[in-house]
């Protein structure tokens, strides 16, 4: 559609005309699906050349509720992440192919500080795994291959060697996929790991998601001194993980919670007794019975 939209518009305009805009190497202008974290989504047309920081807070209005950046995404789920020290690179496809990623079809995910960039590589592969059509092995079984390490990291199992798997899985499958969706599958996992290495690692090592997005690496726990025994979580926990009562300070069974995240958004503000921590620094729950500490007001 894109193509041929601009059709009439160089034949009218000439060819000359088409070319004044954009770079050396990419002429003209792009259509990016413009999503994610920002104040401003949708498709927006902007001439080749123009940055990644201006298509993110000129166009697209900054970080939503005025977060941090943390990368973004271009070119589809093939597309590799790019992190804040290159948002000053202007949009061609030259540029972006030098830092892992590609132009693509045009989408362009931003994502914040809340984004866990395992989770994300994850994502994206989970995608590319339905579209693989399982013609050749490298595609089919490299896409799922690196899937089931990624989960692993993700539920707190992943090992020293996982992150030089993905790599040398990664390889294979860009060398010997028959076509582009497998020549180009691995790029979310490769650049991740070249910006976000510490990410896996942390994962990996510590058993700590920082974005605090890995269910198998998060807990939640209620801080006793906050709990005002408002019952509220109690009732809505879908799996009757929390023991309470009137008065009592309510306790997360951790056996029994499903990390679904629910007694975190309903414990009220201005209680905040709810916190995700990393799993493995809950704190020994107080004992069944302890009355709560009541706040004035
Ligand atoms: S995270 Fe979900 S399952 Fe766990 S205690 Fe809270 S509401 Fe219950
Ligand atoms: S919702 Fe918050 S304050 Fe109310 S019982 Fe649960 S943890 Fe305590």
């Amino acid at each position: 559609m894109e193509t041929w939209a601009n059709v009439p518009l160089i034949i009218n305009n000439g060819a000359d005309w088409f070319r004044s805009l954009g770079t050396e190497g990419s002429k003209g202008t792009k259509i990016f699906s413009l999503v994610g974290k920002v104040n401003n989504t949708g498709l927006v047309e902007v001439p080749m050349g123009i940055t990644l920081r201006d298509i993110i807070y000129k166009i697209g209005g900054g970080i939503r509720e005025g977060k941090k950046f943390k990368a973004v995404q271009t070119g589809g789920p093939s597309g590799g992440v790019i992190p804040e020290q290159f948002l000053d690179t202007p949009v061609d496809f030259d540029e972006l192919s030098k830092l892992g990623s590609m132009t693509g079809s045009g989408g362009m995910i931003v994502m914040d500080e809340d984004t866990c960039m395992v989770d994300t590589a994850r994502y994206f592969l989970n995608f590319l795994t339905e579209e693989s059509c399982g013609k050749c092995v490298p595609c089919r079984e490299g896409i799922y291959q690196m899937l089931k390490v990624l989960d692993r990291i993700r539920r707190g199992e992943g090992k020293e060697e996982d992150i030089g798997l993905l790599e040398e899985i990664a390889e294979v499958l860009t060398d010997a996929s028959l076509c582009a969706l497998g020549t180009t599958a691995a790029n979310p996992v490769l650049t991740s790991i070249k910006y976000f290495r510490d990410e896996y690692e942390a994962h990996i090592r510590e058993k700590y998601c920082p974005a605090g997005v890995c269910k198998g690496l998060i807990a939640y726990y209620i801080e006793p001194s906050q709990c005002q025994a408002c019952l509220i979580c109690f009732r809505d926990c879908p799996v009757e993980a929390i023991n309470g009562g009137k008065s009592l300070v309510h306790i997360i069974d951790q056996n029994k919670c499903t990390n679904c995240g629910t007694c975190l958004e309903v414990c009220p503000p201005r209680f905040g007794a709810v916190v995700k921590l990393p799993s493995t620094k809950i704190p020994e729950p107080v004992p069944l019975g302890t009355q709560v500490i009541r706040k004035r007001g």
